[in-house]
């Protein structure tokens, strides 16, 4: 589901804090709409409706959406409903909750991500952006503070996007 395409940058990198930021709210999906509530200086619900998996219509209470603008709580909503998605397919055929890692094991991941090296780290790294579209575009809005080269970023995905 390539949704991040329906968002101006500006208004993606906003939504991204909003998700990370624990503003959204439980999301509920019933007869192919989805919906939640985001925080922020006030509280305003969001409404995303699907076909499949394509989207077909969003709103949201804001006064930024009231001319039909996609907003920054639509994409936070969208964020959050993207993560879920990845765990439930991770979970597939697997009885095991594995949408966290525990305490523990977190320990034993730290022991071994400080033992590897940059090199390995770095290559590491780059191979799981490349599989994971979702990872890759919240790693380009957290970690690149250059605008232009976000927007070929998000450009380029939606050449390759209009090409399939
Ligand atoms: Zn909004």
């Amino acid at each position: 589901m390539d949704w991040q395409r329906l968002f101006s940058e500006h208004i993606l990198s906003r939504g991204y804090d909003y998700f990370c930021d624990g503003a959204v709210g439980e999301l509920k999906k019933t007869n192919g709409v989805l919906t939640a509530t985001v925080e922020g200086s006030f509280d305003y619900s969001v409404a995303i409706s699907f076909e499949g998996e394509h989207i077909t219509d969003m709103d949201c209470s804001c006064p930024y959406a009231e001319d039909g603008s996609y907003c920054k709580h639509m994409a936070a909503v969208l964020f959050k409903y993207n993560k879920n998605g990845i765990e439930i397919n991770a979970n597939e055929g697997d009885d095991t909750d594995n949408a966290n890692v525990s305490a523990d094991e977190f320990a034993i991941l730290k022991e071994v991500v400080n033992i590897l090296d940059m090199e390995t780290l770095q290559k590491e790294l780059l191979s799981m952006l490349e599989n994971d579209q979702n990872l890759s575009t919240a790693f380009m809005l957290r970690h690149n503070k250059n605008d232009e080269s976000i927007s070929q970023y998000i450009n380029n995905k939606r050449k390759n996007a209009d090409s399939i």
